[in-house]
């Protein structure tokens, strides 16, 4: 048998029972494999650090999703918030399970198009849409909603000039009860510029009103927020009808649901604190059933949710590079990867989990990246079984918004794999390399 290895002790005060003022226990049970998949293996093949998604988790979250509305809601229909993880294998699974797209790009657009989705089930948001992509969308019969006034007369313009007539829905902002309010996007619903905007567009021959969008927030912790929005999109699709003699097709909920990820600076996990989707669902649905539109003429109900079904079903690993003792006595541990790769350690205490069986000891630690960055920081605090270099350890719960806002800084990207349902891997994304970066760049010939 192997020597044990020797640790020094440390003194730590404890309040038994008591909750601490690291929450109510510590979670160090030693994670060695993701879809009984061997972590340390997944390194050694892939590399460190290494994004490791799980197609199966994918799966099981649409899949959950999707029940929890149709079974109280009649007509149901997802599109995958693209920003959130635009991979392709992603989307594609996304697809196959029947989301539409939903983008905020003409970038996002175009890998929605190339990902096989029917231009008619592309919802297009957003601040920034030019005109050529605006008649792109319009003739492949995409739903454009528009986020402003220059928007909404250039789309009028764009369509009397091609004659088209683009299927569109406005973006409503609200007051929600959350705050600050999220009033830079779309028209707002309580000053009447919503309802103006939409009588601009009812009073038009070349603008189709098919629906009513708002995305309230993101990582939003209060079903009852959703319960206004929805009331506030009745509200403008009962005045339609009523002046119009028209009912919209569907409205639009937008995304915004958490994933149980711990904000920074919570007491407690958010495991334990996260409202459940099927509350969520239910302040929506009551809402919109109880309204008064006949059962034949009720709108589909859109959801794009992000986030919430896609961070569990990531995973980032990655190696100790180093410990050391900062100047206050406090333990650090500097690890391979950092906010390059990790965008959501700014707002998230993520949780880490050793790669190998731990020692007893557990200490209070600081996680760093590799960068040289003061701010470069995983963890402020988190007490961690004492890591050493060549440990291994696993981040929980990245699936959403790293893998599109992850940055090239100071050193390459990691390369993504995927976990598919039989358990074989997939290299769905390459880890950067220098040609890739340099295939860029142009060094004008006096430089040379
Ligand atoms: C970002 C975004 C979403 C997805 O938000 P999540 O918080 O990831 O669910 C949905 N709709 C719009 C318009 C967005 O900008």
């Amino acid at each position: 048998m192997e020597k044990k290895r020797y640790e020094r002790p440390t003194l730590r005060k404890m309040n038994t029972g008591l909750m601490n003022k690291f929450g109510t226990k510590t979670e160090n049970q030693p994670v060695t494999h993701i879809e009984s998949v061997s972590v340390k293996g997944l390194m050694q093949k892939f590399g460190s650090p290494l994004f490791v998604l799980s197609e199966r988790q994918i799966r099981r979250n649409f899949r959950n999703a999707n029940r929890i509305f149709t079974t109280r809601y009649p007509k149901v229909q997802f599109a995958w918030s693209y920003k959130t993880n635009y991979l392709d294998a992603v989307c594609r699974i996304y697809h196959q399970e029947g989301s539409w797209a939903e983008v905020v790009s003409g970038f996002e657009y175009e890998k929605a198009l190339k990902n096989g989705v029917p231009g008619n089930q592309i919802i297009f948001n957003g601040p920034d849409k030019s005109d050529e992509q605006l008649l792109i969308a319009a003739r492949n019969n995409s739903l454009i909603h528009i986020d402003h006034y220059d928007e909404l007369y250039t789309l009028i313009r764009l369509s009397e000039e091609h004659q088209l007539k683009p299927q569109v829905a406005i973006r409503v902002n609200m007051d929600t009860g959350i705050y600050p309010k999220w009033d830079r996007f779309g028209f707002n619903f309580e000053n009447g510029q919503a309802w103006n905007a939409l009588t601009r567009i009812l009073n038009s021959n070349h603008l189709e009103l098919v629906g009513l969008h708002c995305h309230i927030g993101t990582f939003m912790l209060s079903p009852s927020a959703y319960a206004t929005a929805a009331r506030n999109l009745c509200e403008l699709a009962w005045s339609i009808k009523e002046r119009f003699g028209k009912m919209v097709n569907y409205i639009d909920l937008g995304g915004g649901f958490p994933s149980t990820n711990t904000l920074k600076g919570a007491y407690l996990p958010g495991t334990d604190t996260v409202p459940s989707l099927d509350q969520f669902a239910d302040a929506i649905t009551d809402v919109i059933l109880g309204y008064g539109f006949r059962p034949d003429e009720l709108p589909t109900l859109i959801l794009e949710s992000g986030r919430a079904l896609v961070d569990d079903a990531g995973y980032l690993l990655g190696t100790v590079l180093a410990t050391k003792r900062l100047s206050d006595g406090r333990r650090a541990t500097v690890l391979d990867f950092g906010i390059n790769s990790l965008f959501t350690s700014f707002w998230y205490d993520h949780k880490v989990s050793p790669a190998q069986e731990p020692g007893q000891q557990t200490e209070e630690t600081v996680l760093y990246g590799p960068l040289c960055m003061n701010i470069d920081v995983v963890r402020e605090s988190i007490v961690m079984p004492l890591l050493e270099k060549g440990n291994q350890v696993v981040v929980h719960q990245v699936g959403a918004y790293n893998m599109t806002q992850w940055m090239q800084f100071i050193t390459l990207r990691p390369a993504i794999v995927m976990i598919d349902e039989k358990n074989t891997t997939h290299v769905i994304r390459q880890s950067e390399t220098m040609e890739y970066i340099d295939s860029l760049e142009n060094v004008p010939t006096h430089l040379t």
